[in-house]
């Protein structure tokens, strides 16, 4: 973006030169102008004074020599007149250079010397003649007898003149380059100054809010301006750190709010882009924020590698905005895990169409809730109807032909029906006490009791059905074992499951071994049922005490409801204080039991059931 400092400065270069410069260029136009013509004006008179004082000079020369020439042929005979002149031109002639030739002429103009003869080059440099009469003085008069005439070259006066004009020029050139200087140096400062206040402005016209002039070396009055200037940088930063703090307070509300909701949150644009993904979204996508932030939410993939919401936004996106049914929620896989979507519009305030936000809702386990009650209620109707069927052929068959058979078989008959009466009686138990056990209220009634004799119990009463199946089952028990509280119905029921689980489960001639002891940290009786079953996976393990759950739900090989195990944990750990446990490797066998704590607190001891929540009569 380009900010109005910039485009001033543009302006001005496109002009060329600013109203300033053009000011100082014509100062200093007029003042080299005015040193030049003060120049030459100098030059000239001086040179002018030079020729007259030259001049002068000639004329008192010519004027010596004739009074000198008077002086030397004064008496002198005619002949030697020649000579005389002679030997005082030649030694003026040497004295002085400037002198080009001295000639002396008689009164009637007749030449009695000229140096000319003698020095002809130096009498061709001649540019000033000067004459002057030579004049004898008598008493009472003058006699004119002769002239004198001297040619000066004016050497003297051109070097002179030449000295002075190369003083003046370079004088002239001294004080000119002075003014430039002087000019430049000021318009420096003041464009040092105002370069300052322009980047000042350019700082702050690019959001560099709080930028500070440095006004240390500045004049009085620009001192004033940078302060002026520094005081609005300082309130335009705080007003800036002002908004952006309440700006930043909103938007953290805003992201917490959306970080901290327990579904996942997915915003997208309307171009599909995703511009925001919640923490527990990234954690049910499986995906890095890099990884999924400013991509299009259709090229994302499910577990199995199919592009999941790809056709439910093309749908969302053909349904018309205005309609507002509830939007259709629709499952996707990711890892294993059930993600419940739903797609809903976003809007702004002023209702324009922004985008859209996906929720993901991690029904996993509703999924799986759903699955376990429909195999409860199908296992439960086989359950029912197999002993019932039973029931019915065997008394159907004792009533109509009961006279046929001998009492042995009689006696057979009715064993097997009370064996499958027992078997629907525990089930129908652990359906009843599933139901019980799970309401809040109900508490069981508590007696100090010893274990081992709830176990006995229990070994004795499947004695008959391990010997069918070739089943050696051993107690090994700790001596001494205190006697714990606890109601006898509900662990023998509890430890009746986990026996009946291991005779269920094992194949027929292996050993069960069960043991009672004290736990390690001795705070607890420890009862545990060993198999040499199939044992679990470590996944089954860590759901087998769920209810409903069954292994077998997959195959049906073995019978039964998936309440069994979940029983005993609810007796043992929300009735008891206890803890259940299993140890298992596939193919190997497992170990399934409980600890019940040796003192279990004041408060539990006392427990009791109302009258009408008492349990029916069990038989099992
Ligand atoms: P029921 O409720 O009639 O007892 P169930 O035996 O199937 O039916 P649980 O007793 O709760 O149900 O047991 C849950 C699952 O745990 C069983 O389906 C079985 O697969 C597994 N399981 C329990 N005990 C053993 C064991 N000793 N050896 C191997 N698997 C076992
Ligand atoms: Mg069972």
């Amino acid at each position: 973006m380009e900010t109005s400092a910039e485009f001033k400065t543009k302006g001005n270069k496109k002009k060329g030169m600013t109203a300033q410069t053009r000011l100082i260029l014509a100062g200093l136009g007029i003042s080299t102008a005015f040193i030049f013509l003060s120049a030459c004006f100098a030059t000239y008179s001086i040179s002018q004074n030079m020729n007259n004082a030259y001049k002068n000079f000639a004329q008192v020369l010519a004027k010596t020599l004739a009074i000198e020439g008077v002086e030397v042929t004064k008496e002198v005979p005619e002949l030697a007149k020649y000579d005389a002149l002679r030997s005082n031109s030649v030694s003026v002639l040497k004295s002085n250079d400037d002198i080009a030739f001295i000639i002396f002429k008689d009164n009637k103009s007749k030449i009695i010397y000229s140096s000319k003869d003698d020095y002809p080059e130096q009498a061709e440099r001649a540019r000033i003649t000067v004459s002057s009469p030579m004049i004898v003085k008598n008493l009472n008069d003058s006699v004119n007898v002769g002239s004198v005439t001297v040619g000066l070259s004016g050497n003297i006066m051109d070097k002179v003149s030449s000295t002075s004009k190369l003083s003046l020029t370079f004088v002239f050139i001294l004080t000119w380059l002075v003014i430039v200087g002087i000019v430049y140096m000021n318009s420096s400062i003041i464009t040092r100054e105002l370069r300052r206040l322009y980047q000042g402005v350019k700082k702050i016209s690019s959001g560099e809010f709080g930028y500070m002039i440095d006004s240390k070396d500045a004049d009085k009055e620009v001192k004033e301006l940078y302060s002026a200037f520094n005081d609005m940088s300082e309130k335009l930063s705080r007003y800036n750190e002002q908004t952006i703090e309440s700006l930043t307070f909103e938007r953290n509300k805003l992201e917490s709010v959306l970080m901290s909701i327990v579904n996942g949150v997915v915003v997208c644009d309307n171009h599909d882009k995703v511009i925001m993904v919640n923490n527990f979204a990234k954690k049910l996508l499986e995906v890095e924020e890099e990884d999924i932030l400013n991509t299009q939410i259709q090229q994302f993939c499910d577990s199995s590698g199919e592009f999941c919401f790809a056709d439910k936004i093309t749908q969302f996106k053909d349904t018309p905005l205005d309609d507002e049914s509830a939007p259709v929620p629709f499952n996707i896989e990711i890892d294993g895990r059930i993600l419940k979507c739903l797609i809903s519009p976003m809007f702004t305030r002023s209702n324009s169409y922004v985008g859209y936000i996906i929720v993901l809702i991690d029904v996993t386990k509703d999924v799986e809730m759903d699955q376990l009650r429909s195999n409860f209620i199908s296992n439960v109707s086989h359950e029912l109807r197999t002993p019932v069927t039973v029931l019915r052929s065997y008394i159907d068959t004792l009533y109509n032909f009961g006279n046929d058979f001998d009492f042995n078989t009689q006696r057979e008959f009715i064993g097997v029906m009370n064996q499958e009466i027992i078997r629907l009686n525990r089930m129908v138990n652990d359906i009843l006490d599933f139901s019980r056990y799970e309401a809040q209220n109900v508490r069981l009634e508590k007696t100090k009791t010893d274990i081992i004799e709830i176990i006995e119990d229990a070994v004795n009463q499947v004695q008959v059905l391990a010997k069918e199946h070739d089943l050696t089952i051993s107690i090994m028990k700790e001596p001494d074992l205190p006697q714990i509280y606890l109601n006898i119905d509900s662990i023998s029921r509890a430890f009746m499951n986990i026996l009946s689980n291991a005779i269920k489960y094992s194949p027929d001639g292996k050993r069960i071994k069960i043991r009672v002891e004290r736990s390690r940290d001795g705070e607890y009786v420890e009862v545990s049922v060993e198999d040499q079953g199939p044992g679990l996976s470590e996944k089954d393990q860590k759901k087998v005490f769920d209810r409903f759950y069954r292994v077998e739900n997959a195959t049906h090989t073995v019978k039964g409801t998936g309440l069994g195990l979940h029983l005993v944990k609810v007796t043992v750990e929300k009735h008891h204080h206890g803890q259940v446990f299993v140890n298992s490797k596939e193919g190997e066998g497992s170990t399934f039991g409980f600890r019940l704590p040796i003192n279990l607190p004041e408060e539990e001891i006392e427990e009791y059931i109302p009258k009408n929540q008492l349990p029916a009569e069990s038989e099992a």
